[in-house]
Order: C-alpha cells, then sequence, then structure tokens
C-alpha cells in the first residue's frame, strides 16, 4: 500500500483548514452552525482592486510572469514597504509567492537543514511547527503565557537561543492572540538577536493592517535597521483587502535568502497567477479607504465579542490589539460536567461541546500551542457573533 513520505508523515494537516471543513461538513448534513472559525475577511474584494484584474485579463496579461512577479506589482511592494518601514529595499530584496503561506514555506525550505531549531513562540499559528518538521527543521516552542500579554520577552528568547537555532519567527499582530508587539518590545528583542548574529528572523506581519492601536504597528525592521540584513519580513494582500483566494504574498530581506528563495520557486510554481499580481499591485497602490473602514467594522465586532464572552461565567479574554481574533481563556470550564454526563478535560473537550451543544465552532488553544484557550474569529457579521454568544453562554449555563 501507497505510504506517504517521512516529510508528510511528519506533520498534521492544517487544524483550521480541518476545522473548516468539518464546518462545511456539518453544514451539508444539514445542521445551522455558528461559524467563528474562519481566518478570512467576510467582506468582499474592493471594487477598484477587482476591476484591476479584469482589466489585465482583457489586456492580455495571462502569461507567466518573471519569478518575482511583473514590474508593476514589484514596483507596488517596493512602494508599500518604504512607506510602512522608511526601508527602500532593492528589487533584488524582495520576492512573492502563492500567499504568505507560500512564501513563509519556501523561505524554510531555502535555508533550514536536518537538525536546525527554529525559535516559535506559543501561542503561534497553526502552521509554522508543521512547516519547520516538513522541511526537517526542528521547532522549539517558548510558551508565552498572559502574564506577558502571549509575547515573547527578552529573557525567554535568550533562554532558547542554542547554536543550532536558525530563525525567529515572530507574528505581530498575532493569529491567534490579536497581541502587538511595541516599539520598546521590538527594540528589547532586537537587543538580544544582536548577541546573536547567526540568528534570521522572519517577522509575519500580514494583520499589520488590521490594527486597533491608535499607533500604526511597528515592524522590527524598522525599529533595528541594523539587523535588516537578517529580518526576512513577510506580508500579503489577503488579510488587509480581503483578498484571501487570490493568492499573494510577498517577502523582504537578505538578498542571498531572497535568491534561494527564488531558485526553489522558479522549480516550483514559476510564478504566482498574473492577473492576481494585477490585482495585488491595484490593492498596494490603489486607493486605501477600504482597510480603515473595514477596522473599524471589525472594532465593533472586537468589542461586542469581547463583552459577551467576559459576561459568560468561567470564560475571559482581552480586546486585542490587532487581527480579527479573540483569544478566550477557558480554565474557568475546565473539570466541569456536560448535561451528558462527560467531563471537559480540556479546551479541546470543550470546543467539541460547543459545537455539539451550542453549534457554535471554535479552535481549541492546543492547536496553537497554548492551553487552556479557545479562538474565535470576529470577521464575521455582528449578528453571527451576538448569537455565538447566547449559544455559548447557554451551553456554559448547562455544564455542572
Ligand atoms: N500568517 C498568519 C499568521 C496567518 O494567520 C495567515 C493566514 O491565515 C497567513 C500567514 C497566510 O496568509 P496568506 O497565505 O493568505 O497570505
Amino acid at each position: 500500500s501507497y505510504e506517504p513520505a517521512s516529510r508528510v508523515s511528519r506533520i498534521k494537516s492544517s487544524p483550521s483548514v480541518a476545522a473548516a471543513a468539518r464546518v462545511r461538513e456539518l453544514k451539508a448534513e444539514g445542521r445551522t452552525i455558528i461559524d467563528l472559525t474562519v481566518g478570512e475577511p467576510d467582506f468582499d474584494t474592493p471594487e477598484h482592486i477587482k476591476a484591476a484584474a479584469v482589466a489585465a485579463i482583457e489586456a492580455g496579461e495571462t502569461k507567466y510572469t518573471s519569478v518575482t512577479g511583473t514590474p508593476a506589482l514589484q514596483s507596488a511592494i517596493l512602494g508599500r514597504l518604504e512607506r510602512h518601514t522608511g526601508i527602500s529595499y532593492g528589487k533584488n530584496e524582495i520576492t512573492l509567492g502563492g500567499g504568505a503561506k507560500q512564501v513563509i514555506f519556501l523561505a524554510l525550505m531555502a535555508t533550514l537543514d536536518a537538525g536546525d531549531e527554529v525559535i516559535i513562540p506559543a501561542p503561534y499559528w497553526v502552521s509554522y511547527p508543521d512547516m519547520v518538521l516538513a522541511n526537517e527543521g526542528t521547532p522549539l516552542i517558548v510558551p508565552c503565557g498572559g502574564d506577558t500579554g502571549f509575547k515573547l520577552t527578552p529573557e525567554a528568547l535568550r533562554g532558547a537561543i542554542t547554536p543550532q537555532s536558525k530563525w525567529l519567527i515572530l507574528n505581530t499582530p498575532s493569529n491567534p492572540t490579536g497581541a502587538v508587539y511595541s516599539r520598546d518590545e521590538l527594540a528589547a528583542l532586537a537587543g538580544v538577536l544582536e548577541e546573536f548574529p547567526q540568528l534570521l528572523v522572519l517577522t509575519d506581519e500580514i494583520y499589520d493592517e488590521i490594527n486597533f492601536c491608535r499607533e500604526r504597528i511597528a515592524s522590527l525592521v524598522e525599529v533595528a535597521p541594523a539587523l535588516k540584513d537578517r529580518i526576512l519580513l513577510v506580508n500579503g494582500v489577503s488579510k488587509a483587502y480581503a483578498m484571501t483566494g487570490w493568492r499573494i504574498g510577498y517577502a523582504a530581506g537578505p538578498a542571498p535568502v531572497v535568491a534561494a528563495i527564488n531558485k526553489l520557486q522558479s522549480q516550483m510554481s514559476s510564478c504566482p497567477s498574473s492577473v492576481s499580481q494585477a490585482a495585488a499591485a491595484a490593492a498596494l497602490s490603489g486607493d486605501q479607504s477600504f482597510v480603515s473602514e473595514s477596522v473599524e467594522v471589525y472594532r465593533g465586532r472586537r468589542d461586542t465579542a469581547v463583552a459577551g464572552l467576559n459576561a459568560v461565567d468561567g470564560l475571559s479574554c482581552s480586546a486585542a490589539d490587532g487581527a480579527f481574533y479573540t483569544w478566550v481563556n477557558c480554565s474557568g470550564v475546565i473539570g466541569k460536567t456536560t448535561p451528558a454526563g462527560t467531563t471537559i478535560r480540556n479546551d479541546e473537550d470543550f470546543t467539541l461541546y460547543l459545537l455539539d451543544a451550542a453549534s457554535v465552532a471554535v479552535i481549541q488553544g492546543s492547536a496553537y500551542g497554548l492551553e487552556p484557550y479557545f479562538r474565535i474569529s470576529f470577521a464575521t457579521d455582528l449578528d453571527t457573533i451576538q448569537s455565538a454568544v447566547v449559544a455559548i453562554d447557554k451551553a456554559v449555563r448547562a455544564l455542572s
């Protein structure tokens, strides 16, 4: 019988993709599910972006592009990077792929040898550890609890670094917690990084536009420009412009790392879709009002979710500074018993109970490397959030 390669046996499918599939299955069976698992904006892609894609199709921009993208997208990316970080990158320092996800995968594939360690603060985006494992590396998980706002401290970073450390992955704003590193926090981490010149840093900034703070979200590279030749800044258009299906992500960083990624990309997919590239160029260089308008809508939903969930006995959460997730502590329900007589031993039991008893789908904290929590996405309409809170409250009241 067929046995997959060891790199496949080492990893699991993405839990968030699996959760979305489970919700689709239940809906197909006729169940009404209140779905708070979805990690993508519920808005439609703005009209001017769609129009740019249509224009590209009509102009015959339907062929392979260079591995590093069309000139229009390259200059849109370079312009966005300069506006955001104040740093002018060269064309040889940027790369792109089919979503930030593919770019991160390629970055790890391009740099990891067997046994190289990648420092991943937990809770983490579900894909990082498995991407490291798929590429022969060793994930080194550093738990970061509520006492530090679920953020990596300089002391914890220092304690995690070994001679095998190749990368630190820093995700700000964070999926799943929404935590944002302040300039001071980034500067403090940079102080440690300066002492370990062999260590590269991948900053995943895919949520940097979903920002509820007064100040713009800082990037490590602008706080510590001296580290520029060790930082790979990853971003994309999926979250900020409601473009998850278009699959365009990009990265900026050290030319040798970028060249290695491009070499792999030349053998993997040649380039992402030319039509999507035209759309992404319009997104990055065009009118930005969609971004601020959608953030205000997210803010209202976030506040509704946080107030509602904090009113449920046994649950607690705080308002995230960025991204569209609420990270909920559910320690108050662990050990309780369901009406059917089963004990809720951990956050996975609790999320299964919510699906069963309340028809609410959320993702358990253990999928992100920290228990007992669950993540809800508020990239969904207010009605859905309100009915989820009512249903969760009812289900929790039924516990004894
Ligand atoms: N990074 C984080 C933290 C994410 O949550 C996601 C999407 O869920 C991605 C990267 C990938 O985004 P995309 O591949 O759509 O650009």
